[in-house]
């Protein structure tokens, strides 16, 4: 397939520590893809007409019955409405457990000031659309590697994502996509180093994994 000729395909580099948005008509894909691997994405999906309705990681694991949902699955909004279903998961690994990072974050626990942080990305990428000092968000933090041990500790280790890894979701409703490449380098959730991610914007899943060959 040449998608040169299908207009709606889009693509954007979303540099390593910062954070990038995008527009997703009902019944688009969009893909996020780890170039290097090892990235984490904090991502985040918000109704374009009412800017107070998302994606919920905490809503999707009650209505999928995990915190790892796999492809197949529909992820619901903060009002339990379908909001994005996985079409492909490369990794089938992600996190649905950590806020996104903040200023606090990095001042508190590694006493660095003015540290990059996925909460400013959010808000950058969401300049010109009215967010305000709006509280930002459980994002869905793709290819982070957490998980929870017997005991109930919440361990953190380096992504295992390979360089080109991705996965594809189907927007279920007209949303605004935002993907931070995290730049916490701090811990193990930026793996070995902070990288690029990309997004892929299409009308099929077969334009994307074309546009990835
Ligand atoms: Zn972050």
């Amino acid at each position: 397939m040449d998608i040169s000729n299908i207009p709606d395909t889009k693509r954007i580099t979303v540099p390593g520590g910062y954070g990038k948005s995008i527009l997703a008509d009902r019944g688009q894909y969009i893909a996020v893809v780890d170039l290097e691997g090892g990235q984490c994405g904090d991502f985040w999906a918000l109704d374009i007409n009412d800017l107070n309705h998302f994606l919920s990681p905490m809503h999707s694991w009650i209505h999928t019955g995990t915190i790892q949902p796999q492809a197949g699955d529909e992820l619901v909004t903060n009002r339990r409405e379908p909001v994005l279903t996985i079409i492909a998961d490369d990794v089938g690994w992600h996190d649905m457990l950590a806020p996104a990072c903040d200023r606090q974050r990095y001042e508190r626990y590694y006493g660095v000031t003015d540290h990059r942080n996925c909460c400013d990305n959010f808000r950058e990428a969401m300049s010109g659309r009215d967010w305000g000092n709006r509280h930002i968000p459980q994002p869905f933090n793709l290819f982070m590697n957490t998980f929870v041990e017997p005991d109930g500790k919440m361990i953190i280790r380096n992504p295992i994502s390979k360089p080109g890894d991705k996965i594809i979701f189907r927007a279920e409703r007209d949303l605004v996509i935002i993907v931070s490449a995290c730049p916490m380098d701090l811990n193990p959730v930026g793996g070995e180093g902070i990288t690029d991610l990309k997004i892929i914007l299409a009308n099929s899943p077969e334009a994307i994994l074309t546009d990835l060959t």
